[in-house]
């Protein structure tokens, strides 16, 4: 009955349904109606709670309600992007991915290091809605434009703790600033109530809103700049 009265688009409701998941797991009964909103999220929490579903599935509810805005695009996204640490991380994230990504018909790119740059470019060549990515080589895509993040509003950064301890905190800021704004102004008083900013336009610098989520077990001063700089009003979820 939770999914049912999540206000989730039916589509993405099915697929839930498909991939088995009954009840919600604690971080997603928190995380998820935040994420529909489009607020920015800070989740504590470790890998086996749950938490990939608990990004994944307003990430899908976000991109399911970007097709109409998009329809005169040539170029076909990527709409959604997720950061983790290793490879490994990746992979897994990309085995949950898939569950719900392959029956909602959007294709999911992975952009990992073990790889060659030249066979994940050719899998972008019909364009991809969801990048799963390791910050070094999706660094390295970006310099040499095999990719370019201009209509990704959907930004998820997963165990950022260990990105900043294997040393990633440059190719991470990197990537970052390379995306579209964030979704809400700083310090803005609207932003409390702002529900659904999804793909807005800043009137003044014409550059869309992005939603930023991350994911981490620990807060060492190191995430919370990262937290500073890319996060606006974010919501903090622990279990
Ligand atoms: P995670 O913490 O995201 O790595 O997820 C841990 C495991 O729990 C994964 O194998 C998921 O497929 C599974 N899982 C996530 N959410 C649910 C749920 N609501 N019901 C049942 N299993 C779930």
């Amino acid at each position: 009955r939770y999914w049912s009265e999540s206000g989730l688009d039916p589509k993405v409701l099915a697929v839930i349904a498909k991939v088995g998941y009954k009840d919600p797991s604690a971080i997603q009964r928190q995380a998820i109606p935040i994420g529909l909103q489009n607020r920015d999220i800070i989740g504590i929490a470790e890998t086996g709670s749950g938490k990939t579903a608990s990004f994944l599935i307003p990430m899908l509810q976000f991109i399911s309600e970007l097709p109409k805005l998009n329809e005169q695009n040539m170029v076909h996204g990527p709409y959604a992007l997720i950061l983790a640490p290793t490879r490994e991380l990746a992979q897994q994230i990309e085995q949950e991915t898939l569950k719900f990504a392959v029956p909602l018909g959007y294709n999911c790119v992975s952009i990992v290091g073990g790889h060659a740059v030249e066979e994940q470019a050719f899998n972008m060549r019909n364009g991809a809605e969801i990048i799963i990515a390791t910050p070094g080589r999706l660094k390295d895509c970006l310099e040499r434009r095999i990719l370019v993040l201009n209509q990704c509003t959907y930004v998820v950064m997963d165990e950022a703790d260990r990105m900043i301890d294997m040393g990633f905190e440059t190719d991470v800021n990197f990537i970052l600033d390379a995306l579209p704004v964030s979704n809400l102004k700083p310090d803005s008083d609207e932003a409390e109530d702002a529900s659904k900013m999804t793909m807005a336009i800043d009137e003044e610098s014409g550059k869309k809103y992005r939603q930023t989520t991350m994911f981490s077990a620990t807060m060492p001063a190191a995430v919370e700049r990262l937290a500073k700089r890319y996060l606006r009003r974010p919501a903090v979820v622990t279990i």
